[in-house]
């Protein structure tokens, strides 16, 4: 198939990449010029395992190109919208990108002969497909969505760090259209991989992915409460789950307390399902709670420093790790950014190191933090160390010999932590 990506971020790149990879002739087009130069030169903007290997083997067989030109449109069967919609900051969705990428492909399917199908694979509040995208591909192209061109829903599930492993073995793949043909077009991208398949139509399959992110994110910021009350009565909550998540109605995944979640997908998901569910008349109340307890879990981490330091006016606060999960460099709200921004707010010196996030973090921090080149260098002389990412190489004892350290991502076990330093863990 001929087929056209919109957006060569991790969803995108990742999609285009893996259909290259299968023998089909893709074309990522996006308006970020550096991220079109990068593809076309072999390598990834983005750093998610074998994609850049992935990305210059499509290059270097002619089956993958980008570009920033809309019109590369017109020679592809099937567009895949694959652009950002982050948060604004009332919590509803962005969808700028969503708007500019459907006028955008609108525009040139006016002249394109033949019938097109045009995918939403970005995340977007349900409802936004009929209401937004269509109206906006029809306006543009003077044409009728469903009888002029196909339109569907196909939610993509990938975690970053192991995206591409992910796009080859999804647990569903879900697909909403409005008339069958569409759905089975959509369908045949995933030839070869083993799945359960879902048909929707185009609504339910954006609320499918709500869901599942909604869902993650209760049982992270449930276990995040339990574990906090479990630490006051001296119970460690890992050993809990152990023999809570037997359970084959729980299950051990996303039972794993901690700092809480951040990333690019989960708060700001939950965010724009609840701020869609309020004007929908209804309060969310749950997952308002889900949110709240997330964000307290980095004001509880430095409700514990400060009480174990006092006053943290000057005293050095090593951070180590700065993205939001291991195994990539993605900094979106990453927890490390609200707890440096809290403690520069204290007063505290800031020493960071994280293995892989650190040029995207000085985009966003604060001049004053400092940086390490190895996380040895970043512990030493510093008054206190949090754990902010569960990185391996954060796993090693020696780092932690004789100091103060709050674990906020299990890197250690207590008892044993104990022994060689001053632990605490932030829920356990
Ligand atoms: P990203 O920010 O990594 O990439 C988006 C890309 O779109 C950027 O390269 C940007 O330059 C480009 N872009 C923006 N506007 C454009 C336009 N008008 N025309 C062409 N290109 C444009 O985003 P992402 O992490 O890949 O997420 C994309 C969508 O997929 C979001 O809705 C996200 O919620 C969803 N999603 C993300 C993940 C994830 O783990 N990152 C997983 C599942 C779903």
């Amino acid at each position: 198939m001929n087929i056209s990506v919109i957006g060569a971020g991790y969803v995108g790149l990742v999609s285009a990449a893996a259909l290259a990879g299968k023998g089909h002739d893709v074309v990522v087009i996006d308006t970020d010029e550096g991220r079109v130069r990068t593809v076309n030169g072999k390598k990834s903007p983005i750093f998610e395992d074998g994609l850049e290997e992935a990305v210059s083997d499509g290059i270097e067989s002619n089956r993958l190109k980008a570009t920033g030109d809309y019109d590369e449109i017109l020679a592809t069967d099937i567009t895949l919208i694959c652009v950002g919609t982050p948060s604004n900051p009332d919590g509803s969705m962005d969808l700028s990108c969503i708007v500019e990428s459907s006028k955008s492909i609108g525009r040139v399917l006016r002249a394109k002969k033949g019938r097109h199908t045009v995918v939403v694979r970005s995340t977007v509040v349900p409802g936004t497909t009929r209401g937004v995208v269509i109206p906006a591909l029809e306006q543009h192209s003077g044409r009728k969505a469903h009888v002029d061109f196909g339109v569907a829903m196909n939610p993509e599930f990938l975690q970053e760090g192991i995206a591409l492993r992910c796009y080859f073995n999804p647990d569903r793949i879900v697909i909403g259209d409005e008339d069958g043909a569409t759905g089975d077009m959509v369908q045949q991208l995933y030839e070869g991989i083993s799945a359960p398949v879902i048909r929707t139509d185009i609504t339910t399959a954006e609320m499918v992915k709500f869901v599942s992110n909604a869902f993650l994110a209760t049982k992270l910021s449930f276990i995040n409460e339990i574990g906090n009350i479990c630490r006051r009565l001296g119970i460690d909550v890992y050993d809990v789950v152990k023999g809570v998540g037997l359970d084959y109605r729980i299950g051990r995944s996303f039972l794993r307390a901690g700092i809480g979640f951040g990333g690019s997908c989960l708060p700001k998901d939950l965010k724009g399902l609840v701020h869609s569910s309020r004007e929908l008349g209804y309060r969310a109340q749950l997952l308002e709670s889900v949110l709240e307890v997330n964000q307290n879990q980095v004001v509880n981490m430095l409700a514990m420093v400060c009480e174990k330091l006092v006053d943290l006016d000057g005293k050095t606060v090593c951070v180590l790790g700065l993205a939001f999960k291991p195994d990539v460099d993605d900094i979106r709200n990453a927890p490390a950014l609200e707890a440096i921004r809290l403690l520069l707010e204290k007063g505290a010196l800031v020493k960071a190191y994280d293995p892989l996030a650190m040029p995207n973090a000085r985009s966003v921090l604060s001049p004053e933090v400092q940086y390490a080149r190895t996380a040895e260098e970043a512990v030493a002389d510093c008054d206190c160390v949090l754990v902010l990412t569960e990185w391996d190489e954060f796993r090693n004892e020696r780092l932690y010999q004789g100091k103060v350290v709050f674990d906020g991502r299990r890197v250690m076990e207590p008892a044993r932590a104990r022994m060689f330093c001053d632990f605490q863990g932030i829920s356990w």
